[in-house]
């Protein structure tokens, strides 16, 4: 019978890859408590309208992207391709947005109907960062610093580059788009396939195309910088003198858009040259009319999302990653004879002492020589021996499997004293 495998671009995280996953979780958690923010959890399924109503009908995600079907009541439903629409969806519901301010998180999986390759799947995992209810530069600086701080911790900062740019409000926008579109309008035999294309339906993303003669053509054209209303131009610089000021480093990119529809002034990437094509790690902006736009009252709001594989990706090559996460265990206790009750006994009372510790008990049997190799694969640092003579003396054996230290005898009631200095 042919045997059922993943469907394409849905990964398996096997055991030698999840520690490296878990560190990465829980620097991103240490990282997020630091700053104050909580934890938000919503369905990774939602009604397809919220994704199309936010996101925007002509964009890569709802033309292409989305994972949607019918359930059995006919209703459309779709696999969430990214958190910041289903956030809203949940503060609006649950009240969290009228008069106070939030700082909330998430991280699980995402699903987009993509071409897998390196750095790009079809379930990924994202932390996103989302706040609500602050409209100042100082919260999208706050935001900036933090992903910074996070890219140090993991010691990633040098291969990342921060790009921001501001979008300037709908009116801006639109004023441009106009005039882009005149522009490139009479120039259109100049322009690459995909360009034309999206010269009808989403201008502003021609300013993200790769083609050099189509960058060449836009060099010439109008800036969006021109077209910059008053209050976001001053939000803009505002923001980038409190980077100056927090000592983190950025770009402007003026051809800055991102793919989705609801940002509007702050727009920000982090950008790395390490991952190919994927070249974002982490990306945002402000989408100040999206609440609105769902249903809710005008909210002002600013968010993230960091890609989670393209982070595993560079830490494998480039970052700090401890060095106990390739061991998963620091003290192996061997049960020679007929001492299992014993060592289930001495197991639970060091763990209860030593809540860090990482202890493996043997299980299965089997003669000293084949235990002991069984503890020298597990990757800990220390055997501990339990033989029935040692059961009977209340002591055990200590062996030290990567220091050249002699093996010796300790009684049972001093061993949380010596496994607590290793
Ligand atoms: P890209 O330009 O690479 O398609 P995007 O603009 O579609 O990215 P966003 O929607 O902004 O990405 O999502 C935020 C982050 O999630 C990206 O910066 C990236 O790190 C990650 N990401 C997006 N799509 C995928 C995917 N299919 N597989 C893995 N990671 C992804
Ligand atoms: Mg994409």
């Amino acid at each position: 019978m042919k045997k059922i495998q993943a469907i394409r671009g849905m990964n398996d995280l096997l055991p030698a890859e999840t520690a490296l996953w878990q560190h990465l979780e829980s620097v991103i958690k240490q990282t997020l408590a630091g700053f104050g923010y909580s934890e938000i959890r919503f369905p990774i399924m939602e009604q397809t309208d919220l994704f199309k109503r936010s996101i925007g009908e002509v964009t890569d995600i709802v033309e292409k992207e989305m994972y949607t079907f019918e359930d059995r009541n006919g209703e459309s439903l779709t696999l969430r391709p990214e958190g910041t629409a289903s956030c809203v969806r949940a503060c609006e519901e649950h009240g969290l947005l009228y008069n106070q301010t939030q700082r909330l998180w998430y991280m699980g999986p995402m699903f987009r109907y993509e071409r897998p390759q390196k750095g790009r799947y079809r379930q990924f995992h994202q932390v996103g960062i989302e706040t609500y209810g602050l409209q100042g530069p100082d919260i999208d600086a706050e935001l900036l610093l933090l992903s910074y701080n996070l890219f140090q911790t993991l010691g990633l900062e040098h291969c990342v580059e921060l790009q921001v740019n501001s979008l300037g409000s709908d009116e801006a926008r639109a004023r441009y788009r106009t005039a882009l579109v005149d522009y490139l309008s009479e120039r259109k035999d100049q322009l690459d396939e995909d360009s034309k294309r999206r010269l009808d339906s989403n201008p502003l993303r021609i300013l993200d195309s790769k083609n050099e003669a189509t960058q060449a053509l836009l060099d010439a054209g109008p800036s969006l910088e021109d077209y910059l209303d008053e209050e976001s131009e001053q939000h803009f610089t505002q923001l980038t003198q409190l980077l100056d000021a927090a000592g983190v480093p950025y770009q402007i990119n003026r051809r800055l858009v991102r793919g989705l529809d609801y940002y509007s002034r702050t727009a920000f990437e982090w950008v790395t040259d390490k991952l190919g094509a994927q070249s974002a790690v982490c990306a945002g902006g402000r989408y100040d009319n999206l609440v609105a736009q769902l249903g809710g009252r005008a909210t002002p709001a600013v968010g993230f999302a960091i890609g989670l594989e393209r982070l595993i990706l560079l830490l494998q090559s480039e970052g700090h990653v401890p060095e106990s996460l390739s061991r998963p265990v620091d003290v192996y206790l061997a049960a020679v004879g007929d001492v299992q009750a014993e060592a289930l006994k001495l197991a639970a009372s060091i763990r209860r002492a030593l809540p860090g510790l990482r202890l493996s008990m043997h299980c299965g049997g089997g003669s000293f020589k084949s235990q002991l190799k069984k503890a020298d694969k597990s990757g800990a640092a220390i055997a501990l021996i339990l033989g029935e003579n040692e059961a009977a003396a209340g002591e055990v054996g200590v062996k030290y499997l990567r220091e050249d230290k002699p093996q010796e005898t300790c009684k049972q009631s001093a061993l949380t004293q010596l496994l607590g200095e290793f």
